[in-house]
């Protein structure tokens, strides 16, 4: 029965003065089944190449090239895949196993490519390994086979989709006589059970076991002899139940599997890769972390110090310190006033601001900490310590802003929680002398500690409260008059203070309380720090980006001879596509996975930093930001893939198969 039928065939390589090469010229040949035909000739005569046309890895050539009423001739690339994976198995002279697989999961590839279920790819991969009397290696890597071992290997692989025509490529070139003559007696009982076994030799005791023998002279057939002598071994044929699986591909489960096998035989680099990339994921983490921990901390402190019946109001200014403590004048308070009413108005609010509902606060900032400080007795020890802020107790105060104690009458002072360093535990009802230098008014007063308060300001500066009538009584008394810096407005209820609030805020004028200032301020920088960390964790990451391109890019030239031999077993470039880009996308979620554990720890080491330091951290994670980190990471690593994995899959089966 003929199975191939070659007629007129020329095949021509271009070369690069525009003349053609003459590979094959003018061959006419018929190859049955049952046939054991070995092919003979020079180096450089063309065997090859009639070897690489016959087996679909090339279908461009002249003439006709007809299996099974199959013409091969300009065949797309779909059908040729097809051809390749469902009618011939290829064995090379080196072997050209894939070295980080096992020999089992060498042997299935073919099965792999065409998704059949695990169970029947590893019982036909037993049945061949078994007959070819391998079974016992079908955990160990190819690396631990001697050269025989590995054609059987390489021929079971060959024979697993059960093709019609075996095609091997001087399969005893690498291999000792003796190993020669047992790879001999198997090919001879393939073809005895039916198929058609081609294979190229050089040597004459490998041909005069063949039941013809075709030489070559430079492209051309110069003998085509059949061995009379040649007799079929008496074994009876052995019988495979044919499975075959044509029209299925290689699963998405299958292509991370030997994704990750070869990820896994290179596990040092790959870990140094993702970990080069979770770098960049995890300072990403913290940024987000560092963002979100501010604005956290600042909303928290700016609602603390709120009350739903007071709106505090300071005059803006340019500069941020100054506005801390800005001196409204009676004049402005009635501008003010006038114009916070008329808004009321517009807005059908039956409230009037009148004198009674404004409350006048004091704060100053003691910045070159001269201008204010307090004397207290240790032991009889007279010591001094500058105050770095002195404010009047602020209307929005209540009881959960006390530590400890009550809110300070006539003669009372409150600190924040730095006086227990300068006196101990026990600081309710002792006495400190109090010196204050007000615009020129030097004012000094003993008071009695009434209360220690949690203050907005960080607890590594001395800040003390006093009430607004005492330190105006105080300045009074040195025959001046105290001007306010902060004025509450009292409201009746909640809608009145939302209104108010509005207008303050979008006022070109005036601003809200100090911790609503400070909050805006920190809330400025945030966003700033933000941006800035974020400029420089994208930059990381575009370096991550181009390092995954490279080290895959790398792989792809240095797994050209694996690739070449998948499309021999008729991997499709969608296939190769996908074992690389599942690669990639392995690479981005263990990226991810080193990220998060990195952001972790270093969340934690910068927690215990910053409480230390600062007494709070300003970090916070969300759930989100690690969906963001494995999604940027999968994201970015298959992007890099891109690249290299299309060029693994535009690559010339025969160009990769001939490359050393
Ligand atoms: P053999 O297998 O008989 O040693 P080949 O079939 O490999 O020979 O090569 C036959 C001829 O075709 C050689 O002269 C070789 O240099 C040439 N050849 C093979 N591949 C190419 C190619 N891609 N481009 C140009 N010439 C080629
Ligand atoms: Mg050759």
């Amino acid at each position: 029965m003929t199975k191939i039928e070659i007629k007129n065939l020329f095949k021509k390589y271009p070369l690069d003065n525009k003349e053609d090469f003459t590979a094959l010229s003018n061959i006419n040949l018929n190859f049955h089944q049952g046939e054991l035909v070995a092919i003979v000739g020079e180096s450089g005569s063309g065997k090859s190449t009639l070897m690489n046309l016959i087996g679909g890895l090339d279908s461009k050539f002249e003439g006709d090239l007809i299996v099974d009423d199959l013409n091969l001739r300009n065949l797309p690339d779909k059908k040729l895949d097809r051809y390749r994976k469902n009618k011939v198995g290829f064995v090379f002279q080196s072997f050209n196993l894939i070295s980080h697989l096992s020999v089992l999961d060498n042997v299935c590839s073919a099965l792999t490519l065409s998704n059949v279920p695990e169970k029947i790819k590893t019982k036909k991969a037993f049945e061949l390994l078994t007959k070819l009397g391998i079974e016992k290696y079908a955990k160990r890597k190819p690396t631990q086979l001697s050269g025989g071992q590995k054609q059987r290997v390489a021929i079971a692989r060959a024979l697993i989709n059960d093709p019609d025509i075996i095609l091997a490529d001087e399969p005893t070139g690498s291999l000792d006589s003796k190993t020669t003559q047992q790879i001999l007696e198997i090919l001879k009982q393939i073809a005895d059970d039916g198929k058609l076994v081609i294979m190229v030799t050089h040597s004459e005791k490998v041909s005069s076991v063949c039941s013809r023998v075709i030489e070559i002279f430079d492209g051309q057939i110069v003998s085509d002899t059949r061995n009379k002598n040649y007799k079929k071994s008496r074994k009876k044929k052995t019988d495979n139940d044919h499975f075959k699986a044509e029209k299925q591909h290689l699963s998405f489960k299958s292509a991370l599997k030997l994704a990750f096998h070869n990820m896994w035989t290179n596990k040092i680099k790959n870990f140094l890769m993702a970990f080069g990339v979770a770098i960049s994921i995890s300072s990403m983490i913290l940024m987000l972390s560092f963002g979100s921990g501010l604005t956290d901390y600042v909303t928290n402190v700016a609602s603390d110090y709120t009350n739903p019946y007071v709106v505090p109001v300071s005059k803006k200014s340019d500069n941020m310190v100054s506005s801390l403590s800005t001196y409204w004048t009676e004049e402005e308070i009635s501008t003010l006033t006038n114009e916070l009413n008329s808004y009321l108005n517009e807005n059908n609010e039956d409230f009037t601001i009148s004198n009674e509902n404004i409350k006048r606060g004091f704060t100053m900032l003691n910045l070159t900490g001269t201008m204010a400080s307090i004397d207290y007795s240790i032991d009889g020890d007279v010591k001094t310590q500058s105050l770095f802020c002195l404010y009047t107790t602020p209307p929005t105060y209540n009881e959960t802003n006390l530590i400890e104690g009550r809110f300070s009458d006539e003669n009372e002072a409150m600190f924040n929680s730095f006086i227990y360093d300068l006196l101990g535990d026990q600081v309710i009802g002792k006495n400190v002398d109090v010196y204050v230098n007000i615009a020129g008014v030097e004012v000094k007063q003993r008071v009695n500690i009434s209360a220690v308060v949690n203050t907005s300001v960080f607890d590594g500066i001395l800040c003390m409260y006093v009430d607004y009538d005492f330190l105006e009584s105080c300045v009074v008394a040195q025959g001046d008059i105290l001007t306010p810096t902060d004025l509450y407005i009292i409201t009746e209820n909640e809608n009145q203070t939302n209104l108010l609030k509005d207008y303050i805020n979008n006022s070109e004028k005036y601003s809200g309380s100090m911790e609503e200032r400070l909050a805006d301020m920190f809330g400025e920088m945030s966003s700033t720090i933000s941006i800035a960390l974020a400029v420089i964790a994208g930059i990381s990451l575009i370096v991550s980006a181009i390092m995954i391109l490279t080290v895959l890019y790398m792989s792809v030239s240095e797994r050209t001879k694996e690739i070449g031999v998948l499309k021999a077993i008729g991997a499709r470039r969608r296939d190769i596509k996908n074992i690389f880009v599942s690669e990639s996308f392995l690479i981005g979620l263990l990226s991810a996975f080193v990220g998060i554990c990195l952001s972790l720890i270093s969340f934690g080491v910068f927690s215990i930093v910053f409480n230390s330091l600062l007494g709070f951290a300003p970090l916070s994670l969300r759930w989100y930001y690690f969906v963001i980190a494995v999604l940027l990471s999968v994201f970015i690593s298959m992007l890099s893939g891109l690249y290299p994995s299309s060029k693994a899959s535009k690559m010339d089966p025969v160009e990769s198969l001939r490359r050393e």
